[in-house]
Formats: C-alpha cells, sequence, structure tokens
C-alpha cells in the first residue's frame, strides 16, 4: 500500500498509540488506521497508558482530494471539530481513515479520540457546521456593533435567558422596538 498523499512512498506498521497499530508513511507520518482495530483497541485500552498530550499540538491538514491506499476509492473529507480546520479522510468502503502527521495528536487534544466514528455521522458534521455558522454570525455582528457594545448586547442576552421573566422580557422589547 502506498501513501495517499505522497503518493510513492510504502506504508509501513506503525504504533498510533499503544497497542493501536495502522499504516505509516515515514515521510509524510500519516498514518491509515483501520476502524476495525481502532474499536477493539477502544473496548480495550487503558486511558491511563494514553501519551500525554501538550495545549499546543499543530496538526498538518494535507489538502486536496484522496484516494484509499486498499481500494483506489475516493475519500471523504469529515471534520474534526468547530475550532479546528482540520478533516479526516475516510473509506467507507474499507472502513479505514487517513489521520494526516499530529492528527491523532489533535484528536486527543480536542478529546475525540475515544468517538472516532461518531465523528464520521451526518450527526456530528451537521453540529459542527451549525457551530461554525454560529461563530461567523458572532463575528459578523461583533465587527458591525465594536467588541465593546457586542459584549454588552451578549451580556444582556444571557441576563434575559436566565431570568424567570424571559418571556415577558422578550415580549416587552419586540412590542416596544417596533418602529
Ligand atoms: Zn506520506
Ligand atoms: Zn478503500
Amino acid at each position: 500500500m502506498k501513501c495517499p498523499s505522497c503518493k510513492n512512498n510504502e506504508l509501513v506498521p506503525v504504533e498510533i498509540e499503544k497497542g493501536l497499530i495502522g499504516a505509516g508513511c515515514t515521510a509524510c507520518e500519516g498514518a491509515l488506521l483501520s476502524l476495525i482495530q481502532y474499536r477493539y483497541w477502544l473496548d480495550h485500552h487503558d486511558d491511563a497508558t494514553l501519551e500525554e498530550q501538550g495545549e499546543d499540538v499543530v496538526a498538518v491538514d494535507s489538502e486536496g482530494a484522496k484516494l484509499c491506499p486498499k481500494c483506489s476509492k475516493m475519500m471523504t473529507k469529515y471534520r474534526i471539530g468547530y475550532n479546528t480546520e482540520n478533516r479526516l479522510d475516510l473509506c467507507a468502503h474499507c472502513d479505514e481513515a487517513w489521520l494526516d502527521n499530529r492528527e491523532w495528536q489533535l484528536l486527543k487534544k480536542l478529546d475525540v479520540h475515544n468517538k472516532l466514528p461518531t465523528v464520521f455521522t451526518d450527526a456530528w458534521q451537521r453540529n459542527i457546521r451549525k457551530q461554525r455558522e454560529l461563530q461567523s454570525m458572532d463575528a459578523h455582528f461583533r465587527d458591525l456593533f465594536g467588541a465593546p457594545d457586542f459584549e454588552r448586547v451578549r451580556d444582556f442576552k444571557a441576563w434575559v435567558d436566565e431570568h424567570p421573566q424571559a418571556v415577558d422580557i422578550k415580549h416587552y422589547i419586540t412590542t416596544n422596538f417596533k418602529y
């Protein structure tokens, strides 16, 4: 099997985490991970043996479409989380995921190393899209109002949401701010 990123480098067995073996590329340090192997590891591993993860993990996300090293079909990209640009490539046909260099460490930092099959579900991906839309909407209004006023509006909203008479306050605002 050749590396889907470097194309001509042969993949060799690599220990991604204690007891978790994948097919790694010595050039780009990416690794192909069988989800069958992963599920077995998930059921049998001991969290205490997990290698410690620093806060400053920088994982390089290789651009471009990848072909599965096993079956040569196009792999699908899945976002890991709303606060990172990194995406994992998955061959749904072979149930194999491609992790770029240090993406496993990134999964650990984001605490999703133990929910890998879930990351590849529509629900997970939909939630990420929703969170990212909310983030960009916040950024838009922050620019529009300026940071201090934006914070003030947000604090006010949080205060209303917590208030026992939230419904009445919102009613008051929407009727009084009409013009
Ligand atoms: Zn490679
Ligand atoms: Zn495949």
